[in-house]
């Protein structure tokens, strides 16, 4: 068992033994978060045909050579055509054919002039100008072109890619297969906020706020409950929950104390453990086992140390079984702003929110930063990565950070 190593060793030794799973074909709405298992190459032109991008009229440009002299040239409109429906006669010299916004041109036309710039009396129009050819037309595949590759396998079906899918005819998209986390939390002390607090008793925060984050990245939870700290039940239950899921997640009893008994659980339950300990705080006492091949990831109890574990050693790995191409959290640099006055004899993650101004990176802290504290998170949106033997953070320091939320979101 490998203990005390960098967080980059323990992001890889987890991410080396988790896959994607199987592929499906589901509706495309129901393809939001979801992730492409092969490369999508559109069917058809998008648009499926040239067409008219405004109310007007089609005619041939050539007949308008003349329309700069006085009174203009006068044109015949021989036909009218709505969006959705196709002109039955062709545009020829001397003749328009009258077209509404999202018409297919007819044949023969090679330009659209606008409505409002046209005198129409009876079926004849008046143009006073000349016009280019080609000017106000929307060309087939404009915006994608048949045999196109739209979509890479891996890629996260987000609210533009379904539309783009839908406008090439495609109904039903190939995803990897939905991916079940249990989340399991141990710990004597904890109730769910459903309950009545009694004495001596905590709600039990990191059950919910680790479902939510299951959520917001895609992948589905299944909640376990809480476990008291006793090794047997501990055992137990994250047997059931292997058994049900894709990877379980708990939190707390994996420090050294006397009733930290997650570690002995997985020993009894004959599982591979991988690593205790990273080297950071917080959540530096994490345990990362492999039974059936499927991980089991123990997070520190501590609220704060839960969530940012989770989201530096856990989602890499729920997000390359999701399928997902890109999987490690982004680093940014920036320029520290405010100040953080404890040394850091080991690595350390601050909570704090990166913003921009005048094309450069700035990051302030968000509040406390002790393990227990949640409130910090709310406007977080990166984790400043302090270098072990650190001394204090001043203004104007050039800092790195892990990104964990987008670098616009609280700016
Ligand atoms: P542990 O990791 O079990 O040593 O717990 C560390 C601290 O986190 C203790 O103060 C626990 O009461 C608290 N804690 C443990 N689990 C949870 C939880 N699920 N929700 C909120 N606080 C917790
Ligand atoms: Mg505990």
């Amino acid at each position: 068992m490998k203990t005390n190593i960098f967080l980059e060793e323990a992001q890889a030794l987890v991410l080396d033994r988790v896959y994607p799973g199987q592929e499906c074909y589901i509706s495309l709405d129901d393809a939001m978060g979801r992730v492409l298992s092969q490369d999508i190459q559109a069917g058809e032109n998008s648009p499926p045909f040239d067409k008219s991008p405004l109310d007007g009229y089609a005619l041939q440009a050539k007949d308008t050579e003349t329309a700069g002299q006085p009174g203009g040239v006068k044109l015949h409109v021989i036909e009218e055509v709505r969006a959705g429906y196709t002109p039955t006669r062709k545009v020829t010299s001397g003749t328009v054919i009258k077209v509404m916004t999202g018409a297919p041109l007819p044949e023969g036309a090679d330009v659209v002039v606008k409505y409002e710039v046209v005198d129409r009396t009876g079926d004849y129009i008046r143009i006073g100008y000349t016009l280019q050819a080609g000017s106000n037309m929307i060309q087939a595949g404009e915006d994608i072109v048949k045999g196109e590759t739209v979509a890479v396998k891996g890629t996260l079906l987000t609210p533009p890619l379904i539309g783009l899918l839908a406008s090439i005819g495609i109904a039903k998209v190939p995803v990897f297969k939905e991916v079940k986390i249990a989340i399991l939390s141990t710990g004597d002390e904890l109730v769910d906020p459903a309950q009545e607090l009694q004495p001596g008793k905590i709600f039990n925060s990191n059950l919910h706020s680790l479902r939510a984050s299951c959520l917001k990245l895609g992948a589905q939870p299944v909640s376990f409950g809480i476990v008291p700290d006793n090794e047997a039940a501990t055992a137990e239950r994250i047997t059931e929950a292997l058994q049900k899921t894709d990877m379980v997640i708990t939190t707390g009893g994996v420090s050294a104390g006397d009733y930290d008994v997650v570690l002995d659980a997985l020993h009894k339950i004959g599982a591979n453990i991988i690593f205790w300990k990273v080297d950071m705080k917080p959540g530096s006492p994490i345990v990362a086992a492999e039974k059936d091949n499927k991980l089991i990831i123990a997070l520190s109890g501590n609220p704060a140390a839960a969530f940012i574990t989770f989201d530096l050693i856990a989602v890499p790995s729920i997000k390359k079984m999701m399928g997902l191409g890109s999987q490690l959290p982004l680093k940014v640099s920036a320029t520290f702003v405010g100040h953080f006055d404890k040394e850091s004899p080991q690595r350390r993650f601050l909570r704090a929110q990166i913003y921009r101004k005048s094309d450069k990176n700035y990051i302030k802290l968000t509040g406390k930063q002790s393990n227990g504290i949640l409130k910090s998170l709310l406007s977080c949106n990166a984790l400043i990565d302090v270098p072990a033997g650190s001394g204090r953070l001043i203004s104007g320091q050039k800092v790195s950070a892990v990104l964990i939320g987008s670098i616009d979101e609280y700016s």
